[in-house]
């Protein structure tokens, strides 16, 4: 049984109250351990201590050091490695590849890539007349934004939260993380990171606890926090962005999704089938990137719905590290009733069913899990609630189309923005459809190819700002502009 305590000041501790609530794990659902319930005297000392850190060693640090430490920070993950992938394997039951593929070394990665940008990126400068004639001198200085708050979801832990503490601290800011309640792990095992490597008490707090009304909100409405960057659920946005409200304190969001995937008839078949299946059903549909509207140009539909569904229906479920699992439950039992409910609309609503649309037997082991079948339907009209609302389970729906116009209209048609994926072997075609979606990423033949250094965020409902490369800057840093008369 494990205990997953606050991280404040450099220390672990409970909660000011003594009071803790349960982890449970996603693949039987036993017991894994309590977790501090963060207050309001939890916060206020949190952000207390990152203030204080600001104003001492982290505040005066050189740049070059700072750097350095982000870089000691990365190794220490790595050094770590089978720790974080344990870790977060518990926490989240998805399998082992995915995590210690895929998210885990992207959280290492997260430190080393702002750390060197930070480095790096210059500062503009411009040389001014005057009416003497001697002239001025205007460059910029990047000032760090003050205390971050980093609000993250369960989906993808680590790699979700580094991506924003990364970049905060290269930027010269400290933070007070408020991980997912569904996943407190592996941001309690940085704090023991952050003390390995040397980085100031203060500089990265973590408070553990629920959103509404408890330690999310209290972080979101205190008044010495600068700016809060948010990853979830779009209507959380709108409550976190009430709340910045007050004080004015900028937000960077990075919200819901309901992505389109494009087929067209010349695409390369089998790595379309591939990439699709990988965009709806990879981390069992909890990705926000992921695909759950997929439209296939009408001359391959029949195929491809098939050869989706053989997909599906090839799919090894079990735990995270059993030889050849490779679909995992979903993140709780409540989450479950969520997605399932969701199945029982698009039956209610007339879909048919290609596949999948309920639980798996499972071995009486793990039959307390989470789990869930990948479901593909067709035949629903596009105001049908699983073609509009995100559903954030292993689930799609696909129609057919005729043509590039058509496919553009219905993709659009939605009040998310954040990915697409376009397939097709006709490049023309592909400059063209990744111009015309409204999404703040467009992938072509490919889908969570992520190059850290290029713009990521949503448009429409799916977020504000971007984030990645030298745009992290423009949210963790103030510009600050000095002019020097000559
Ligand atoms: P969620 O919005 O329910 O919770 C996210 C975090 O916000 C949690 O830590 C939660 O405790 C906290 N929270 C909830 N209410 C709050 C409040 N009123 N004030 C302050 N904090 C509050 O999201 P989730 O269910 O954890 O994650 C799934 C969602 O995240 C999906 O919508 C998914 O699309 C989205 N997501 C988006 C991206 C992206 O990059 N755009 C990435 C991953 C996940």
């Amino acid at each position: 049984m494990q205990t997953f305590n606050h991280f404040i000041d450099g220390r672990f501790q409970p909660a000011s109250n003594g009071r803790t609530f349960e982890k449970r794990s996603p693949t039987d659902n036993q017991l894994m351990g309590q977790v501090a319930e963060g207050t309001q005297a939890d916060i206020d000392a949190a952000v207390g201590a990152a203030r204080e850190a600001l104003h001492g060693d982290w505040g005066r640090i050189a740049v070059d050091r700072r750097i350095a430490m982000m870089h000691a920070v990365a190794d220490g993950i790595t050094r770590r490695f089978d720790d974080f992938v344990a870790a977060e394997e518990a926490d989240t039951g998805q399998p082992h590849h995915v995590i210690a593929h895929a998210f885990v070394p992207r959280g290492a990665a997260n430190f080393k890539i702002f750390a060197d940008i930070v480095k790096n990126v210059p500062a503009e400068s411009f040389v001014m007349d005057t009416p003497d004639g001697a002239g001025a001198l205007n460059y910029a200085l990047r000032k760090p934004k003050g205390v971050i708050a980093v609000i993250s979801p369960w989906n993808a832990p680590l790699l979700l939260m580094t991506w924003k503490v990364g970049p905060a601290l290269a930027c010269g800011n400290t933070v007070v993380v408020k991980p997912s309640e569904e996943t407190p792990a592996t941001a309690t095992l940085l704090g023991e990171v952050m003390n390995e490597v040397g980085v100031p008490k203060g500089v990265y707090n973590v408070v553990h606890g629920f959103g509404p009304d408890a330690a999310g909100e209290f972080l979101t409405r205190h008044e010495d926090v600068d700016a809060i960057t948010f990853t979830g659920e779009t209507a959380t946005g709108t409550a976190i962005m009430k709340a910045a409200a007050d004080g004015i304190r900028d937000v960077s969001f990075e919200l819901g999704g309901k992505n389109a995937g494009i087929v067209f008839a010349d695409c390369d078949f089998d790595a379309t089938v591939e990439g699709i299946f990988r965009s709806a059903f990879m981390n069992t549909g909890q990705v926000c990137l992921g695909t759950e509207r997929v439209y296939v140009e009408r001359a391959i539909f029949d195929r491809f719905v098939a050869a989706l569904k053989a997909r599906c229906e090839g799919v090894t479920y079990g735990r995270p590290s059993d030889l050849g699992v490779n679909f995992g439950p979903l993140i709780s039992q409540v989450h479950r009733r969520k997605v399932l409910s969701y199945y029982g609309k698009a039956m209610a609503e007339g879909a048919t069913l290609i596949t999948g649309g309920g639980v798996p037997d499972m071995p009486a082991e793990l039959a307390g899990g989470s789990w869930i079948q990948p479901t593909i339907w067709t035949g629903l009209p596009e105001t049908a609630s699983v073609v509009r609302e995100e559903i954030f389970g292993p689930c799609c729906h696909v129609r057919a189309f005729d043509g590039e116009e058509e496919v553009v209209r219905l993709a659009n048609a939605n009040r998310y923005g954040l990915s697409t994926t376009i397939w097709t072997e006709n490049l023309k075609r592909a400059h063209r459809m990744a111009a015309a979606i409204d999404a703040g990423i467009a992938w072509v033949n490919s889908w969570f190819l992520r190059d850290l250094r290029t713009p990521f965020g949503g448009s429409k409902q799916s977020g504000i700002g971007r984030e990645g490369g030298v745009h992290s800057l423009e949210f963790y840093t103030e510009m600050r502009n000095v002019c020097i008369k000559l």
